[in-house]
């Protein structure tokens, strides 16, 4: 996921996609932080900073997050966030309206009309699944059961997560030349995957014109990062490590993290990808490299822009969370609570970034990473 002013031009690695826009926000950084606190938590109590404007061809109300003379960043009724240049042919105009979420009723229709006919729009308990006529519900048994696991995984743990404000959009392409129209229309630039969630859509997109064994563990995995940005234990709008988020996106991979008979076993529930690259290419002989990509990870998001390093950065995220989750909890959550309620649109440094993880989880990078790497070899 991809992330905002934070994510100074930081290219989409696999799948957590801010759009391309977002570079634009990242000038915001500094003067974000002065100018706005934070979406209040009861926003229908919310009277001011109501608009409307055009985007892609369509007329949308939301509330001003961010206002400034070249850029507007607008969360929509339906739970996307729109960057808008008030210069620009938007027609941004001020309404007295309080903001409200959407109703499902709504948010489902504007689904219809903007899917067509090919589609059907199916409700959960908390999503709104898109999918091609006649799919029936293992689309949605799979992600409403993702996301209970998940709630389920994170209480457990102390973390802190609450009902999420809008319903979750899925979006079942038949296949992947589908999908990738879609990423187009988006300007969502990935390849090579078989599913994302968007930032700024509020959506996962993904496809079913292959196995769905296949692409289960990508769909959980994006699956993670939905109800992670939807409950709380992220904020869309504040600079999350990457560590973090991918970490948890990459958890729950594994079949048994979402399955009833999960197990007691910690082993049951590894990534079992990111275990093979990890013995494989930093293995005990390699103690140094293994720490060194700790070390970069908690104060930078640098080893997700390469594709040299890519891979390294998903399994060691992998390690140090699974390794927190499973491990240390109570610092785990404090971990997740504490990143998830800081100020919006602002950088995260990497000084902060270090001092506050010595802080909350209490060990310094090198100790960490000795348990981390005896933890990964338990298994
Ligand atoms: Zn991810």
């Amino acid at each position: 996921m991809t992330k905002a002013t934070f994510p100074t031009a930081r290219p989409a690695t696999r799948d957590f996609v801010f759009a391309s826009r977002r570079p634009a926000i990242a000038v915001l950084a500094v003067v974000v932080a002065l100018v706005i606190g934070w979406i209040p938590s009861d926003c229908s109590a919310q009277t001011t900073g109501m608009v409307e404007f055009f985007s892609a061809g369509k007329q949308h109300q939301g509330m001003a997050l961010v206002e400034l003379a070249h850029e507007m960043i607008v969360l929509g009724r339906d739970g996307s966030i729109h960057s808008v240049d008030p210069r620009k042919g938007n027609n941004v105009r001020r309404i007295r309206d309080a903001y409200e979420p959407m109703p499902v009723t709504e948010l489902r229709n504007q689904l219809r009309a903007e899917y067509g006919p090919e589609y059907e729009v199916t409700s959960t308990k908390n999503f709104l699944v898109v999918q091609p006529k006649g799919r029936g519900d293992r689309w949605p048994q799979l992600f409403e059961q993702s996301h209970r696991s998940f709630t389920a995984y994170m209480t457990k743990r102390g973390v802190n997560v609450r009902e999420g404000r809008f319903p979750m959009v899925a979006v079942v392409f038949p296949d992947q030349q589908a999908m990738y129209r879609e990423f187009r229309k988006l300007k969502i630039d990935v390849s090579r995957v078989a599913g994302v969630y968007s930032n700024e859509s509020n959506r996962v997109l993904t496809h079913d014109g292959g196995h769905l064994s296949l692409i289960a563990a990508t769909v959980r995995h994006e699956a993670a990062h939905q109800s992670a940005f939807n409950s709380g234990v992220h904020s869309r709008v504040t600079d999350t490590p990457k560590w973090i988020t991918e970490g948890i996106g990459q958890m729950f991979e594994s079949p048994a993290m979402t399955s009833r008979q999960s197990g007691s076993r910690a082993s049951n529930r590894a990534n079992t990808d990111s275990i093979n690259l990890i013995r494989s290419t930093l293995s005990d002989r390699n103690e140094v490299h293994f720490y060194k990509a700790v070390v970069q990870l908690i104060g930078d998001d640098m080893l997700f822009d390469s594709d040299k390093t890519v891979d390294k950065a998903y399994a060691v995220s992998w390690a140090m969370m699974f390794y927190l989750a499973e491990r240390q909890p109570r610092e785990f959550a404090k971990w997740m609570n504490h990143t998830a309620k800081r100020p919006a649109f602002r950088n995260y440094e990497k000084a902060d970034r270090i001092r506050d993880f010595e802080q909350i989880v209490g060990l310094n990078p090198l100790d960490f990473s000795k348990r981390v790497q005896w933890f990964i070899e338990s298994l």
